[in-house]
């Protein structure tokens, strides 16, 4: 087997630019990363090295090039890489919503480890950062330091093989730099986890690291003067580790599999888990989401305007289903689409679930099924908030035979609407976002309403 757990040939990156024209962030650099060093990724501002972290680490398409992890292409099998990395962002992308203790339980539910095995860690990792007195306090009380603490913490709670750093120490105090130098070289030493490090300064990787290559406007500017490992070693001894991987191989992929099944199945529920955790945190504000808008509607539609004689003593009777549907459609789409969105382009929350080794779809149906959660939750409010305001007026008779039936329509309801917010959530910016409620789903509702009953 290689040497070397990354290896890395001609990748290139080029953002299109919304203006139009491209800009080549990363233009074919190719270089390897020895196993069990500290490695380090030099260069300026804007050198390219962010991006160069998000391709090796699946979470930006390469726009060409090849990366080799352990062997395997990157972009072949993602959520085997995701499995093997840790990424430490050079943005906070932690949980906010969950105190540091939660950041560190989820992230290691997310990559399957069991609740005892992600207990004793997170212990562990505390300890050695100092935040043990602090781990119940919520993330966003946490200074700066003590979340980039916690962010190495979190990224190193499943004993990744290698590591990524994007600018651990940019604005650290001289305390916390010392700190998070100790546990990353304990981390090197001890379960010879690869340590790949971007950083501007020079002086940390000339005191780190073995390797290192030096990047400007996107390309390799100096590698580091230590001779190439690999031109050492005899061919013969090359052919002799690749026969022997192929069939180490076929022993992979099989446990692979079954591994990779029941790490899918911990990490989805432990993603609907963490929303409902959320959500259940801010009941108040869920029942409020979800019975507003009913409520506004019944009260105007199903009592006030009837009883002024402005409309027909039957109107609440033909409006009552529509106002349930529609009330239920707006909780499922809001209750997708806006924590999506907001995930997506302000918090960089979902980032850690994105990291996960599992298939993105998995994330997307997590957030899909908590939507269907909250929109049935919400029918099951708005039902008893509707009959108790219009009760007199509606001549709905409902028996008991008629429940399977009902139960189906809000479940079928519920599907729909958080498949529109996942769509919705997907496409749409928080800005337009705002917009896009009283713009467009307001009168939406009303048309539905009318379309429902
Ligand atoms: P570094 O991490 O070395 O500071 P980055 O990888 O963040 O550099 O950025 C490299 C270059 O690519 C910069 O000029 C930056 O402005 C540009 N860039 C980064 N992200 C994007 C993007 N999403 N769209 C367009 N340009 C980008
Ligand atoms: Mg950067």
């Amino acid at each position: 087997m290689s040497d070397n757990i990354l290896e890395v040939h001609d990748l290139r990156k080029t953002y299109h630019k919304k203006g139009g024209g491209d800009f080549e962030a990363v233009r074919g650099i190719s270089f390897d990363v020895p196993c069990g060093e500290v490695f380090g990724f030099l260069g300026p501002n804007g050198a390219g090295k962010s991006t160069t972290i998000s391709m090796l680490t699946t979470q930006l398409e390469a726009t060409g090039g090849q990366i080799l992890l352990d062997g395997r292409s990157v972009t072949d099998d993602p959520v085997g890489a995701r499995a093997e990395i840790g990424v430490v962002a050079q943005h906070n992308n932690l949980d906010c919503g969950l105190t540091a203790r939660e950041n560190l339980i989820f992230h290691a539910r997310y990559f399957g480890m069991s609740r005892r095995d992600a207990n004793a860690k997170a212990d562990e990792h505390l300890g050695k950062f100092g935040l043990a007195d602090r781990q119940n306090d919520y993330v966003r009380s946490y200074s700066g330091g003590m979340a980039q603490h916690l962010k190495i913490a979190r990224a190193m709670m499943h004993t990744p093989k290698i590591l990524f750093l994007d600018e651990p120490t940019t604005g650290l105090d001289p305390n916390y730099r010392e700190i998070l130098w100790r546990e990353m070289l304990n981390l090197n030493r001890e379960a010879g986890t690869t340590i790949f490090l971007t950083t501007h300064y020079m002086e940390e990787p000339e005191r780190l690291a073995r390797h290192m290559v030096i990047v400007n406007h996107g390309q390799i500017v100096a590698k580091g003067t230590s001779p190439e490992l690999k031109a050492l070693v005899p061919t013969s001894t090359i052919v002799t580790m690749r026969l022997s991987r192929q069939d180490e191989e076929i022993v992979r992929t099989q446990e692979a599999t079954a591994r990779e099944r029941r790490v899918t199945r911990q990490a989805f529920l432990a993603m609907v888990q963490r929303d409902l955790l959320i959500q259940a945190r801010d009941i108040w504000e869920f029942v409020f989401r979800v019975a507003m808008l009913p409520f506004i509607l019944i009260l105007t539609y199903g009592f006030v305007l009837p009883t002024l004689g402005v409309l027909p003593e039957s109107f609440p009777s033909q409006m009552f289903a529509g106002m349930v549907g529609m009330s239920m459609l707006i909780t499922g789409i809001h209750g997708t689409a806006v924590p999506l969105t907001m995930d997506f382009n302000n918090l960089h929350e979902i980032e850690d679930r994105l990291l996960a080794p599992v298939s993105s779809t998995v994330v997307a149906l997590a957030k899909m099924l908590v939507g269907i959660i909250e929109s049935f939750v919400g029918g099951l409010i708005v039902l008893p908030i509707s009959l108790l305001f219009m009760g007199s007026r509606i001549n709905v008779t409902m028996g008991l035979g008629d429940v399977p039936a009902l139960i189906g329509i809000l479940v079928l309801i519920s599907l729909a609407s958080a498949t529109l917010g996942l769509l919705v959530g997907t496409i749409i910016r928080p800005t337009q976002i705002v917009a896009m409620f009283p713009g467009f789903l307001m009168p939406v509702v009303f048309l539905g309403a009318i379309f429902f009953s």
